[in-house]
């Protein structure tokens, strides 16, 4: 019998003014940035996240330290990518995941679809195994003021 197991991922960035925004592996438009190490996409931190959660492999601090030089900037879709090939030298492969980015501004409806498929890519899955929410928090919260950006993440992984 197959070995499912299940894992949960959370990230939140701060926003700031003149920085970019790249949340899924896609660029947005946009007045303001997240400010991190690496390109700040929270969505794809807390993919990976559930994912190495999913098979009890620690975080992505533990992987990609922020310290290390090497991780600057990088384009987070290759720290994904990283992760499944971690996932699968362990034996697991992925089998769908569900996403929820929490931002008030922009609208990000016109990019899911770009999303999911820079996901579904970077993990090697076909595109129905991968979904991609959003929603606001009415203007509550550090979301709500636009002050930062927040993403929950869950995966499901299996070995046979
Ligand atoms: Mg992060």
């Amino acid at each position: 019998m197959d070995t499912i197991r299940i894992g949960h991922g959370y990230d939140v960035h701060a926003l700031a003014a003149g920085l970019r925004l790249r949340l899924g592996g896609v660029d947005i438009a946009h007045g303001k940035g997240c400010v991190a190490h690496s390109d700040g996409d929270v969505l794809v931190h807390a993919l990976c996240d559930a994912l190495l959660g999913a098979a009890a492999l620690g975080d992505i601090g533990k992987h990609f330290p922020d310290s290390d030089p090497a991780y600057k900037g990088i384009d987070s879709l290759v720290l994904l990518r990283e992760v499944t090939a971690l996932l699968a030298r362990h034996g697991y492969s992925i089998g769908n995941v569900d996403t929820t980015l929490i931002l008030q501004r922009p609208k990000v409806g016109p990019f899911v679809g770009a999303m999911r498929e820079a996901l579904a890519g970077a993990m090697g899955i076909d595109l129905e195994c991968v979904s991609v929410k959003a929603t606001t928090t009415e203007h509550l919260g550090f979301t709500g003021r636009e002050e930062g950006v927040a993403a929950h993440a869950v995966a499901l992984i299996y070995r046979r």
